[in-house]
């Protein structure tokens, strides 16, 4: 099993991080303005460009629309498109998952509808399980419910950091469709939302970290859709939105490594130009040690997730590979750029190099998709499980 990026792969990851550093990079000011007139006209344009320059949606299967790259292939592009947290968008993948769920889970109608304009960047999903009222860690709690009157689901609930609801065409909500005493991971449902339907109500975009990153805050007031917007069979939402999760955070670790990687090339230049008390910042023992810790995490990260990017490409769920990865891969990325901050002084913490933003962003992924915790408790209780069947868990094995 090799970790190097295969050579086939080689020539689009460089047009890709080409495209990246070149298009991208030069115009994150702007594009960090969200809702703003200059921001929206820069990131049309720059998917306009992808789309010429043949970058578009690489991963996304071709019977929807994609250019159908390999799942492992698309592992190692992934990395290179992480580096900014603008070209997700920029280069059509944004919508990989939503997509895939919507072609496997609807209704034809809804394919012919949704799945075209989504993929070719025309509209943009967004999905909503997590509510303010309740530890939506423990998606069992959840409150929204959907009430079957006639031909129509009734929805009525609230959700909030539902991402990108304010520019959405439609949110598939997490909601309970079942009665109480259906066992939970039985009585919930995912049901696609046009954001247009009546009773649809975005409360506030909730302010994160000094930024405005479309995390919305919705009330569900009486929302009626039809009976088709089901999405797969009634009580199956827990595990649609597992099958959306797993491929999903492999692409979150492979993009933070390219996160990880922009901020230690920044922190190495800085360290090799930088002169203190007569020697450059890299020629101090602390430096150094820096340098070590964020080479040491960096390498073993993106070991672990490549290894459980290639189990998975075998079918292995890899569900205890997927927890750790995630959790290991949150810490590894703020770490990164906390040390990559420290080594650029208070230029750090301006808005002069990219690092300041960075951070911030890195500080949400020990939340979203599972907070470590969460992570942490699945990982060992899978774990002791093998031990209490008698199994064991030998690393030389799994
Ligand atoms: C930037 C960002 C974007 C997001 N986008 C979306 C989105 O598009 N759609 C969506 O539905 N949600 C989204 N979320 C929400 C995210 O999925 C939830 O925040 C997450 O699932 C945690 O739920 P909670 O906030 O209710 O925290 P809670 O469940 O209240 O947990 C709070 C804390 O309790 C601790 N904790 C929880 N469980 C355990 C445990 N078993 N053991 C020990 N400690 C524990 C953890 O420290 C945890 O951080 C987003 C969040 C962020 C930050």
């Amino acid at each position: 099993m090799s970790f190097q990026v295969p050579e086939s792969v080689k020539p689009i990851r460089a047009k890709v991080q080409q495209f990246i550093e070149e298009r991208i990079y030069p115009v994150e000011h702007i594009l960090e303005e969200r809702g703003e007139e200059e921001s929206g006209v820069t990131m049309r344009r720059l998917m306009n460009e992808a789309k010429d320059a043949g970058l578009w949606a690489l991963g996304h299967p071709v019977e929807i629309g994609g250019q159908g790259m390999p799942f492992l292939d698309y592992v190692y592009v992934t990395e290179v498109i992480g580096r900014s947290e603008f070209a997700q968008v920029c280069l059509g993948t944004h919508s990989l998952q939503d997509s895939i769920m919507l072609n496997l889970h609807s209704s034809p109608e809804w394919r012919d509808k949704y799945l075209k304009p989504l993929v070719a960047g025309e509209i943009f999903p967004s999905f909503a399980m997590t509510e303010p009222d309740v530890a939506s860690s423990d998606p069992t709690q959840l409150q929204t419910r959907a009430v079957l009157d006639g031909d129509d689901w009734v929805i009525n609930g609230r959700k909030w950091f539902t991402t990108g609801a304010n520019r959405a065409a439609y949110t598939t909500v997490m909601c309970r469709t079942e009665e109480d005493d259906v066992p939970a991971h039985a009585a919930f449902s995912m049901i696609v939302v046009p954001t247009s339907t009546p009773g649809y109500n975005i409360i506030r975009e909730v302010p994160v970290m000094g930024m405005m990153g479309g995390h919305c805050e919705v009330a569900y007031d009486n929302v009626r859709v039809p009976k088709a917007n089901l999405l797969g069979p009634r009580g199956q939402g827990f595990l649609i939105s597992q099958q959306r999760l797993g491929p999903g955070r492999i692409f979150h670790c492979m993009r933070w490594l390219g996160q990880a990687q922009r901020a230690f090339d920044l922190m190495c230049e800085r360290a090799n130009s930088r002169v203190a008390f007569g020697s450059t910042l890299g020629e101090k023992q602390q430096i150094q040690a820096m340098i070590f810790e964020t080479a040491a995490e960096i390498q073993s990260s993106r070991l672990l997730t490549l290894q459980a990017a290639h189990k998975m490409d075998e079918g292995d769920p890899a569900r205890i590979d997927i927890g750790i990865i995630k959790v290991v891969g949150a810490k590894m990325l703020h770490n990164t750029i906390d040390r990559a901050i420290q080594v650029h002084g208070a230029l750090g913490v301006t808005s002069d190099t990219p690092l300041e933003r960075m951070y911030r962003h890195a500080r949400f992924a020990r939340i979203y998709d599972g907070p470590d915790e969460v992570h942490r408790s699945t990982v060992a209780r899978l774990i002791l499980r093998e031990y209490s069947r008698g199994r064991g868990w030998d690393f030389g094995t799994r």
